[in-house]
Order: C-alpha cells, then sequence, then structure tokens
C-alpha cells in the first residue's frame, strides 16, 4: 500500500513540474531574507505570479495552487495518519514523502478538523483485501491436495474444503456491501487418532497460513491457574512469527474442546469448562486482542500487540464421548411414540450412529448454544477400520512406511513390507483403540532391530518384514548383496528408487 502511496505522490510531483515554466524555475531561489521573493517549493512559481503562499515549517513555502492540488490528491488516503503519524515510522523506514509536512487546511480554518471526510477512510483500509480471489484454492482442488495425505475422511474433507474456500473469499471482499458473510469456524467430531489434528495442520500447510494448535483442557477462566484463553492468540501469533497480519488470517485448532463441556452436578464454579466456554464466545466471533509478543504472559516488560481475531479460523475438535448414546436416546424416544417397541435395538447396532447428530445434542452433552452458534460448520469423523490402517501405512505421501524405506534406501538397502505383515501391523493397532497413533509405536518397536543391525554388515541389500516378524513368530528375510550382484539391474534399481 505504500508503494501505492509513493507512487501516487510521484506522479502528482511529474504532473506540477510539468506545468511549471522551466525558464522560471532557475530563476529565483528559495531565501528567506527580504531580498528575495519567495518561491514555491512544488511548482517553483515566485510569489509574484503564484499568488500568496502558505509559509511551513523550515522556510518551506506552497502557493495557493499547489497547497489544493496537493491535498486533493492526498486526501484519497490516509496523509494524516502517514505524516502526522507521532513515531514517523513511515518516513524513518523510507516510505511516505521525505521532507515534506503537509498542514490540514481545515486547521488553518480553524474549523477543528474534517471528521466526515476522516472516518470513512479509515474503514476502507480496515476492509481492504489482502488476498485476491483468484488465488484461493477452489474446494476441489483442496480436497485433492487433501487425498494425498489423509486417508478415507471423504466426507470431513469435502465440507473442510468448502468451508475454507468459504472463509477465506469472506476474508478477501472484506464486508460486503449488505450481506455479511458469515465466519465459517468448525466443529469436528470424531474418536481418538482417526486425523482431526493432522487434517488441520495438512490444511494449514496446503495453504500456507500459520497454525496455532491449543489443548483445550489447559484452558481455564482468566486469573485461575491454567492458560488464558486469549493464549490461543498468542500462539498464534508466535507461529506467524509476530507478523500481526499474516496471523489475523491464520487457523487455530483447539483439540478436546468435549473438555469444556458443563460440568454436570456442581456448585462449584466451573472455571475449566463453561467459563471457557463463555470467554471464548467473544473470540470466535471476532475481537480485538492484546496479546504479549515472544512470550507466554503479558507483564510490563513485554511489548503488546493488538490481534483481531475476525478473520482468524477457529476449528474446534473433540471425540464426544457418549454422545453416540445422546443420539440413541433421542432416536428411540421418538420411534417409542405410536410404534412398536422392536425398533428401540435398531440404532444400536448403527454403525456411524454419529453422523445423525445434531445441535440439540450437543447441547445436552454439555456446550453452551452460543457457543455451538459460533461454530455452524459441525461434521463427524469416522473410526478408522482396518483397511483404512493398511492404507495410512503406505499410501500418504509422506506415510510411514515410505519413511522407513528411505531412510534405508540412504544406505542402499531395500525394504519391503509384505501384505500380510501390513494387516498384522493393523490388526495390533486395532486392538490399541488410539485409531492410527498406535501404529508409528508398533512400528518403531519391530524396526529398531532393524535399523540396528543393518548398518553393521554391508552385505545386505534388501530387508523384507513378513508377517511372522510382526507376530513375533519368526525374522525378516534379508538377502545379501553379493546374491543381487549377480543381477545388478536390481542393484541399479535399489539406488534409484
Ligand atoms: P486426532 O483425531 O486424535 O487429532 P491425529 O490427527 O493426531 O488424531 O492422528 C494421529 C496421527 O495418525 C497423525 O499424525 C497421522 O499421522 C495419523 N493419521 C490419523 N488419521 C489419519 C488418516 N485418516 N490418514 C492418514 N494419517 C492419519
Amino acid at each position: 500500500m505504500d508503494d501505492h502511496r509513493d507512487d501516487q505522490y510521484e506522479e502528482t510531483e511529474l504532473e506540477e513540474q510539468k506545468n511549471t515554466d522551466p525558464g522560471e524555475t532557475e530563476e529565483k531561489k528559495d531565501d528567506s531574507s527580504g531580498d528575495y521573493e519567495d518561491v514555491c517549493f512544488i511548482c517553483r512559481r515566485p510569489e509574484s505570479k503564484a499568488g500568496k503562499m502558505f509559509r511551513l515549517p523550515n522556510h518551506i513555502c506552497v502557493c495557493d495552487d499547489c497547497m489544493h492540488k496537493t491535498m486533493d490528491t492526498v486526501s484519497q488516503f490516509d496523509y494524516q495518519g502517514l505524516l502526522n503519524n507521532p513515531n514517523m515510522s513511515d518516513l524513518n523506514s523510507g516510505k511516505g514523502f521525505p521532507n515534506i509536512s503537509f498542514v490540514n487546511l481545515a486547521d488553518l480554518r480553524g474549523d477543528g478538523g474534517i471528521p466526515n471526510k476522516q472516518k470513512p477512510k479509515k474503514k476502507k483500509k480496515e476492509t481492504k483485501a489482502e488476498i485476491d480471489i483468484r488465488d484461493i484454492m477452489p474446494p476441489h482442488k483442496i480436497k485433492q491436495k487433501l487425498d494425498e495425505y489423509v486417508v478415507g475422511q471423504d466426507h470431513a474433507k469435502k465440507v473442510m474444503s468448502v468451508a475454507v474456500y468459504n472463509h477465506y473469499k469472506r476474508v478477501a471482499t472484506g464486508t460486503m456491501d449488505e450481506i455479511e458473510i458469515e465466519k465459517s469456524n468448525m466443529l469436528m467430531i470424531g474418536p481418538t487418532g482417526c486425523g482431526k489434528t493432522y487434517l488441520v495442520k495438512t490444511l494449514a500447510r496446503l495453504l500456507d497460513v500459520p497454525l496455532a494448535i491449543a489443548d483445550a483442557t489447559s484452558l481455564t477462566e482468566a486469573g485461575y491457574i491454567g492458560d488464558d484463553i486469549e493464549s490461543v492468540v498468542s500462539k498464534l501469533l508466535a507461529a506467524a512469527d509476530n507478523d500481526v497480519e499474516r496471523a489475523e488470517r491464520g487457523i487455530i485448532f483447539i483439540d478436546e474442546i468435549d473438555k469444556i463441556a458443563k460440568k454436570k452436578n456442581t456448585n462449584a464454579r466451573d472455571v475449566s469448562g463453561e467459563s471457557v466456554q463463555q470467554g471464548m464466545l467473544k473470540l470466535l466471533e471476532g475481537a480485538e486482542v492484546e496479546v504479549p509478543v515472544g512470550a507466554n504472559s503479558k507483564n510490563a516488560m513485554v511489548p503488546l500487540a493488538t490481534v483481531n481475531t475476525r478473520n482468524i479460523l477457529f476449528i474446534c475438535g473433540g471425540a464426544f464421548p457418549d454422545l453416540d448414546e445422546i443420539i440413541k436416546q433421542r432416536l428411540k424416544k421418538k420411534t417409542s411414540i405410536g410404534y412398536s417397541a422392536e425398533l428401540k435395538d435398531k440404532y444400536d447396532k448403527e454403525k456411524n450412529i454419529l453422523n445423525r447428530v445434531t445441535v440439540e445434542d450437543i447441547r445436552k452433552f454439555g456446550m453452551i448454544p452460543e457457543f455451538i452458534g459460533r461454530l455452524p460448520v459441525i461434521f463427524t469423523l469416522e473410526g478408522l477400520s482396518r483397511d483404512m490402517l493398511v492404507k495410512i501405512l503406505g499410501e500418504p505421501r509422506n506415510a510411514i512406511l515410505k519413511q522407513y524405506q528411505k531412510l534405508l534406501e540412504l544406505d542402499e538397502v531395500e525394504l519391503i513390507f509384505d501384505q500380510g505383515a501390513l494387516e498384522a501391523i493393523a490388526d495390533k493397532a486395532m486392538e490399541k483403540e488410539t485409531g492410527a497413533r498406535a501404529l508409528r509405536a508398533i512400528i518403531e518397536d519391530f524396526m529398531l532391530d532393524i535399523m540396528y543391525e543393518v548398518p553393521k554388515d554391508d552385505n545386505i541389500g534388501r530387508v523384507t518384514i513378513t508377517r511372522e516378524y510382526i507376530e513375533g513368530n519368526g525374522g525378516p528375510i534379508i538377502d545379501i548383496r553379493s546374491r543381487s550382484a549377480e543381477h545388478p539391474d536390481h542393484l541399479r534399481e535399489v539406488q534409484q528408487s
């Protein structure tokens, strides 16, 4: 924007210099000793030609014409903010108008400023588009990219792509004339380890926006032990390298949101439950928050920055245990009216019962209506099946197995997992009931020996992990490089891949 201002100024200056008679420019020099006439600082005309001058500090004179022309030009932008800024940061940094200071004509007239003219200008600055609509990735592209990293969860990916697209469109357009686009804050409901955090992380990386991940369990009402609610904004500012503008377009993910549900049957003040929900309301909607820069807590030694959360996308996630019971109860109530009782266990067997969640169910769970109202995009993620776990092992772009293969490839060793091994790993992970989170721990466990032994022996050319090895009934199949040497093609393949 400053560049733009500079350009505009230069244009004006050039235009005005063109209007000047070149012969006259050299004639008179500006001097305050009474022997010489005053010369306009901009058009260089003497007072005898240009008429009465405005006398500014530092012996600068500007003729009436130039003063008016300049004021007309600069009134298109916030020259007051630029030039009369008390810390003069724009001038010091080389932007703005060096060595020129303008007076406000209204001040000269003594009518106390032109408040009506200045207010709309400020508004214009606030709603200025910082993102070009054409630069925003359309939903199908966002989903395509997510597909490369996240297995399954098609519905969640679709909902998120559209919500994010709409959100950044809203940011790009600023406030629309009559229709204000609603903020697309999201609430994700899904069991642990199904990819909630991973989806948000991947999304932030794709969009190249800063991301802060906070845990709702650590938040408490201001003044109590625990993190202030505003600390999430402070985290985002840190993730944006203290760049306020970048932070204002970022994403805040609040995990374990179900843990701040209203506590039932309690008489004590609920400082980490309902109060936190209350405290988050203004952040979710959009508020100016003063956050410490480069520190976690506000104190006298830390500078504060004001961050507006209006364009920050909030995504809340939680497992909401027992929410399925609440849904079932509601559904059963419906069917028991006037219909036979045989329908009663109908919903007990339904697998994706969470998909039927309504705002009312979440309210019953313990979230306050104002809070749910500020998270208009609600969707669920499915628990991971064995097949999905097998895919997660090897398919995503940075799948765990690919990472190990890459590591061994640097030692020129090929690492192969047979299908049986993948299924055995998935089965073990299913037992732990922590979703895909268990996978890494299981793999690390049996890969330790391989990563330790393989570099010992230069002859090892290929390691094949089998079901027997995972289940503890045998070892991996080791192929010796000398055998591979008889088939040089194979070795070359290993090196190239
Ligand atoms: P949660 O739902 O509890 O937030 P996470 O997103 O933290 O779970 O998942 C833990 C790890 O499991 C992630 O880092 C990611 O590697 C893996 N993961 C989980 N779900 C998926 C998925 N659908 N596709 C690919 N990887 C996944």
